[in-house]
C-alpha cells in the first residue's frame, strides 16, 4: 500500500488536497472514517497535544494503524500542532506518520532553528521503525484554539519570501503558510452566515516559490466555516492538505446533545453517541467531495 509521501505527491500531481481531520474519541473517528471510506479517498487522522493526551500517544497511533491494517486503506495519523522535541520524538517513536511541529509563536530565527531539529529528531526516530515520516512546519499567525471564538484573532499573513526561507533552513516536507486561514469558527459563522476566504493568489505564489526551493506540499490549516468555493480553488492552487477540525467538534457537540435529548434514559454510550458520529460523517462527505473537485 502507498505510504503518506506518495499520497501527497498523488494528491499534488492531481491538484487536489487530502482531508485532515482531528480526533478526541471513537465517535469522530468512526463517522470520519466512514466518509472517507463512502468516497474512497486518503485521509489524514489529526490528533493535538491535548486530543494526544486525552486518546494516549500509542492509542492514537494503534487505532489508525487498525484500520489501515483491517481495511487495508490509506489512512493516516498526524502529530497535530506539537510544540515541544520532546513530543515530537514520542509521536515518532510511536509510529505516527506525520508529524507538525508548530514554532508560529516563536521569533523567526527560533521557530526555524528548533523546526530544523524537529525534522531531524522525526526521521532518524522513523528510520528506528522502517517508517518514512512527513515533517511539516508552520508560518505566520492563524489564531491558536479550535474553538467557537467572538473575534477575529490579528491574523499575520505568510509571504513567499519567508516561505523560501523556512523551507530551505529546516528541510520540511510540508510548509503550513498563513493564507487568510484561521484556527476556529467565529460566533458569526456559527450562528450567521460569515465565511472565512482564503487569498488564492498568495497560495499560488508560495507554492511556487517553495516548489523552485525543493518543498513540494503544503497544508491550509483552520478550515472550518471557509467558503465551499475557496476549499476546491486552495487544492488548484496548491494546497496538498487541508484541515476541517472546529465544525467537526461542534458537530460531535450537537449529536451529543441530540442523543441524550432522543434517549433521556439511555445510559449506553454506543446508543447515545451515533448522531456524533453522523454529524461528523456528513461534514467529512462534503469537504471531502470539495476537495477533491479539481
Ligand atoms: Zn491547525
Amino acid at each position: 500500500m502507498k505510504g503518506l509521501r506518495e499520497i501527497l505527491e498523488d494528491a499534488d500531481a492531481r491538484r487536489v488536497a487530502v482531508g485532515h481531520f482531528n480526533i478526541a474519541e471513537l465517535a469522530a473517528l468512526n463517522g470520519i472514517f466512514a466518509a472517507a471510506r463512502e468516497l474512497n479517498f486518503p485521509v489524514i487522522i489529526g490528533v493535538s497535544e491535548g486530543e494526544r493526551a486525552f486518546i494516549g500517544v500509542r492509542r492514537a497511533a494503534a487505532l489508525v494503524r487498525s484500520l489501515r491494517e483491517e481495511f487495508d486503506y490509506p489512512i493516516f495519523l498526524n502529530a497535530d500542532h506539537t510544540h515541544s522535541l520532546d513530543k515530537v520524538r514520542e509521536a515518532a517513536e510511536a509510529g505516527f506518520d506525520e508529524i507538525l511541529f508548530d514554532g508560529s509563536a516563536l521569533p523567526r530565527e527560533e521557530n526555524i532553528k528548533q523546526t530544523a531539529e524537529a525534522a531531524r529528531i522525526a526521521r532518524e526516530a522513523g528510520r528506528g521503525i522502517g517508517k518514512d515520516i512527513v515533517v511539516e512546519g508552520e508560518i505566520g499567525y492563524i489564531g491558536a484554539d479550535s474553538e467557537v471564538i467572538a473575534e477575529k484573532p490579528d491574523l499575520v499573513l505568510s509571504t513567499p519570501e519567508e516561505a523560501v526561507e523556512f523551507v530551505k533552513a529546516t528541510g520540511v516536507d510540508v510548509l503550513a503558510p498563513a493564507v487568510g486561514n484561521m484556527h476556529g469558527l467565529l460566533k458569526s459563522m456559527v450562528s450567521g452566515t460569515a465565511r472565512k476566504r482564503l487569498d488564492i493568489p498568495r497560495i499560488a505564489e508560495i507554492k511556487a516559490a517553495i516548489g523552485a526551493a525543493g518543498c513540494r506540499f503544503m497544508t491550509s490549516h483552520g478550515g472550518s466555516g471557509t467558503e465551499d468555493a475557496d476549499f476546491t480553488a486552495a487544492a488548484k492552487a496548491g494546497m496538498t492538505i487541508i484541515h476541517v477540525s472546529s465544525e467537526l467538534r461542534l458537530a460531535w457537540r450537537r449529536g451529543v446533545e441530540e442523543g441524550l435529548k432522543e434517549k433521556p434514559e439511555e445510559i449506553a454510550p454506543y446508543k447515545i453517541l451515533p448522531p456524533a458520529a453522523e454529524g461528523i460523517r456528513k461534514i467529512v462527505l462534503d469537504r471531502l467531495r470539495l476537495f477533491n473537485a479539481a
